[in-house]
């Protein structure tokens, strides 16, 4: 065991050694490939440093150089008749021009080469490089380039006549130092680098040749006691300066290794060069080295002490074992001790284990009675529509029954109204059996979110006009046409909160809905609704029970008000599948304020976009009025985001005064959104006059919240044509817009678009007599004829047994015996005729799940309708699926 111990420990510290001998090789051996590559990656970046400086500097002086060329071209276009009248007025131009562009001379050269300057005559032409004969272009040249003072001479061919002579060269002087002031020739970068400009035959225009390290003027005077690195030399440098061309070179000068890289400044012979010495660099190599070893140092210790840890560890492990192994060998005859006891339990357990049988046999069951629930609920709910049906039918043909009494009429009413009611109840049992047994899901679809907007508020806009409460909805910001979600569900949410909002709010109360997009992330949007009343509120007391099914806070609301407790119980398990929350404030005789989020998916679609629009926006011009400031804000902003400029006013005076002005100034709006309730002059007075104004220039559109059928008469009148639901859609606009563009005037004969259901031949499937009979009457009101067929297999017979076209439409009833409608639907459709794809068929149903509707709609029915059918869904839905 001793031994054992031993060479583990000897195993353990020979391994530790040669790890460590490896990392130390590891670690010298990085340390130097390292090094190795950092100088030749910062050689490497200094050398592209280097050009993309001297690039930049070289700019800068043929910038300089090229605005010196212009200012003497300048001055002598500033040169008038009478500057040349003689030599007093030459001189005073001159003197003006020095002054004005700050030279040091300009001055003028004649045939002769005399020169002539502000302050007299000069006659050493011999110290200019320019031929005053022969200069054709602009020149660039020193002066003095062997001395201090030298002279940038900047000179021009010109041709001016004076007094008898002619001059044939304008030149400048420019002092060096001012010269390449703006280009900084001094040393910078804590003595890093230097730059310079030389003469083609290597004299520094400044006075520091090589970052003044060395006493000659001229480079290459200099350079011939340098010791040049491999692969470059003094006479390929001497080179390139003469054919300019651009080069690096690396040397050593008086003991200092240096980098000169030089480029050609165009317009001159100059050559700029960038001086790096090697030394500061190497510094920051050895910097940069140090840390690096310093870091891999640190590292390989680390990696030490962390193979250090494992040994010690495994050993430790290894001492463990042996004591687990002791202590097995006890435990071991205790163990069995206690199999005896165990025997014991093992029994007890047997007899849990028959208990949980039977507790999951329960469970089986109770799972079975739930669905047996469902199916009994769905069934149910089958049974008494179908009677239902009945009985709605025939309420409403007698209602419709010009022999009824006021009195019967009363009574009729109040069994409709009943009917319904119950109805819904129904409707909602079903949905809370839905959410109880976790059947209720949501579809994702794309829908139309400003159908789905103006459609709630045609509904309460109307629901509340009738019982004199006031209704507002306002959009807060952008919120899009599409999202992805449950659009009837989201309706279904709105309208039971609404539905109690104008419930509990008496007559002269106000209810605002405020819709805003709160969140867009990603791919998905959160939308809040907030739903404010000023009705009769609901005590503290109340409030922590009202999601629950059944709650009402007083029980005399059931007869009052016709409900059930279970709306709100049925929205939150809604809104919570929508990822949403609800959240409600309420205050006894003040009000209530419901606010509901819910998370929806962003679509792609734009009806804007992808519609085909004739419209430019950028050439049209919009006229909004309305008194309500947010939503005319609003209104600005959704134009605004489709790229519609508009005007916003707050009245009817102001809109009239605005077009008026307009009218004059002949840029008449295109197009002119007047909101229909306003103080004053209201929406349809103020249309009448500005339409007087305008003659046929501009469309008009009234904006409202409420329905506008009872005044379409008068609207169209007063030369309106079209209406717009309020709060405004981009999508919904641009449709209206074009609409209103297009047919201006003729919006009186519009209506006749939809097919006359007069003389049109019907095939009804239903197997049920009553509801056949109903239904004969309701379509016979408006001179349908009508085929019946007892079942599905009749109806497809019927249909295959008469020529194309004989038959109009077809009401499928759902559940028939012999062949169902979807059976039959699908039947029919598969036909080898031209009317089978095209003949619209309308599923009857008595069952309102939501599956049901969309496995119709699979089988090729066109629309849906649930028992029992309203006669006016059933004439419009006739009317927009038959071809007219
Ligand atoms: P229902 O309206 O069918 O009775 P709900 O679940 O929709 O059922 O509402 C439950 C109860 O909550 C209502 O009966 C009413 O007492 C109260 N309530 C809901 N909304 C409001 C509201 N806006 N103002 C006052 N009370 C409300």
């Amino acid at each position: 065991m001793t031994l054992g111990k031993n060479s583990t420990l000897l195993v353990a510290i020979t391994g530790g050694l040669i790890v460590a001998v490896i990392l130390i090789i590891g670690m010298i051996w990085m340390g130097r490939s390292a090094s190795q590559s950092t100088v030749k990656a910062v050689r490497s970046v200094s050398l592209l440093y280097l050009n993309e400086l001297a690039g930049r500097r070289k700019q800068v002086v043929e910038d300089t150089l090229n605005n010196n060329i212009a200012t003497i071209k300048v001055a002598t276009n500033l040169m008038e008749e009478d500057d040349l009248k003689n030599l007093e007025h030459l001189q005073a131009f001159q003197t003006r021009m020095k002054k004005l562009f700050k030279l040091e001379k300009f001055a003028f050269v004649d045939t002769k080469g005399l020169i002539y300057t502000s302050l007299g005559m000069q006659t050493d032409i011999d110290k200019y490089e320019f031929n005053h004969k022969t200069i054709s272009g602009p020149e660039i040249s020193i002066k003095n380039v062997k001395n201090e003072d030298r002279k940038a001479v900047i000179a021009v061919p010109v041709d001016i006549p004076f007094n008898g002579e002619r001059f044939t060269t304008c030149f400048m002087e420019m002092d060096m130092h001012e010269m390449l002031a703006g280009v900084s020739m001094t040393s910078q970068d804590e003595n890093v680098t230097f730059n310079n400009i030389y003469s083609a035959e290597g004299y520094a225009l400044s006075n520091l040749v090589l970052g003044g390290n060395a006493t000659e003027y001229n480079l290459f005077e200099a350079m011939n006691h340098a010791e040049f690195d491999k692969g470059y030399s003094l006479e390929k440098m001497m080179q390139d300066f003469t054919e300019r061309e651009n080069g690096v070179v690396s040397f050593t000068y008086e003991g200092q290794e240096e980098t000169l890289c030089y480029i050609p400044i165009a317009g001159t012979d100059w050559m700029l060069t960038y001086l790096i010495q090697e030394n500061v660099i190497r510094d920051k190599i050895i910097g940069v080295n140090k840390k690096l070893i310093r870091d891999s140092a640190m590292l390989s210790i680390l990696n030490a002490l962390v193979l250090l840890g494992i040994f010690m560890y495994i050993m430790g492990q290894n001492k463990e074992n042996t004591r687990l192994l002791l202590a097995k060998e006890t435990s071991e005859a205790e163990l069995r001790g206690k199999q005896a006891e165990l025997g014991e339990r093992i029994v007890l357990q047997e007899k849990l284990i028959q208990q949980s049988h039977a507790l999951s046999d329960a469970l089986t069951a109770a799972e079975e009675a739930n669905k047996a629930k469902t199916i009994f609920l769905s069934n149910m709910s089958h049974e008494i529509r179908t009677p239902m049906n009945a009985i709605i039918g025939l309420d409403n043909i007698a209602l419709n029954d010009p022999e009824a009494t006021p009195k019967i009429k009363d009574y009729l009413t109040k069994i409709r109204d009943s009917a319904h009611h119950l109805l819904d109840l129904i409707n909602d049992i079903l949905d809370m059996s839905r959410i109880e047994s976790g059947r209720m899901t949501l579809k994702n679809e794309e829908f139309s979110f400003s159908d789905l907007i103006k459609n709630i508020n045609t509904l309460f806009s109307g629901q509340s006009q009738e019982k004199g409460v006031d209704y507002q909805c306002h959009i807060n910001g952008h919120i899009d046409d599409y999202y992805i979600g449950d659009n009837m569900k989201l309706r279904q949410v709105l309208i039971n909160i609404l539905g109690n909002a104008v419930k509990f709010t008496p007559s002269g109360g106000k209810v605002d809905v405020e819709v805003e997009r709160i969140a867009c992330l990603d791919d998905k949007s959160t939308l809040r609704f907030m739903i404010k009343d000023t009705g009769i509120g609901m005590s503290k007391d109340f409030l922590p029970h009202i999601f629950d099914a059944f709650a009402q806070e007083d029980s005399s609301t059931t007869n009052k008000y016709g409900s059930s407790g279970l709306g709100l119980a049925i929205t939150k398990n809604i809104v919570e599948l929508m990822n949403g929350n609800i959240q409600v404030e309420s205050e006894k005789g003040k009000g209530t304020t419901f606010i509901v989020t819910v998370t929806l998916m962003n679509s792609k679609l734009s009806k804007t976009e992808d519609e085909d629009i004739k419209i430019n926006p950028q050439e049209m011009s919009v006229l909004i009025v309305d008194d309500d400031e947010i939503a005319g804000q609003h209104a600005k902003l959704v134009l605004e985001n489709i790229g519609i400029a508009s005007d916003f006013v707050n009245s009817g005076k102001e809109a009239i005064e605005m077009v008026k002005l307009r009218q004059a100034r002949r840029l008449p709006y295109n197009l002119i959104l007047v909101d229909w309730k306003m103080p004053e002059i209201d929406g349809v007075e103020t249309a009448r006059q500005i339409r007087a104004i305008v003659g046929n220039d501009s469309a008009i559109i009234i904006l409202t919240a409420y329905r506008w059928d009872d005044v379409l008469e008068d609207a169209l009148k007063a030369g309106i044509d079209s209406f717009l639901a309020k709060p405004l859609f981009a999508s919904a606009f641009m449709e209206e817009l074009q609409g209103a563009l297009k047919k201006k005037r003729s919006m009186s004969k519009n209506n006749v678009q939809k097919a006359d259901l007069k003389g049109r031949r019907i095939l009804l499937a239903e197997d049920v007599e009553i509801n056949a009979e109903i239904m004969v009457m309701v379509l016979e009101t408006r001179e349908m004829e009508v085929d019946l067929a007892k079942n599905g297999k009749i109806a497809v017979e019927m249909f295959e047994s008469h020529p194309e076209g004989y038959y109009d439409a077809i009401l499928m009833d759902m559940r028939m015996p012999e062949m169902d409608g979807l059976t039959a639907t699908r039947t029919i459709r598969a036909m080898n005729r031209a009317d089978s794809k095209e003949i619209p068929i309308i599923a009857l149903t008595a069952n309102a799940f939501d599956e049901d509707v969309q496995r119709s709609m699979q089988a090729g029915l066109n629309a849906h309708l649930s028992k029992p059918v309203e006669p006016d869904a059933l004439y419009e839905t006739l009317e927009s699926l038959i071809k007219a």
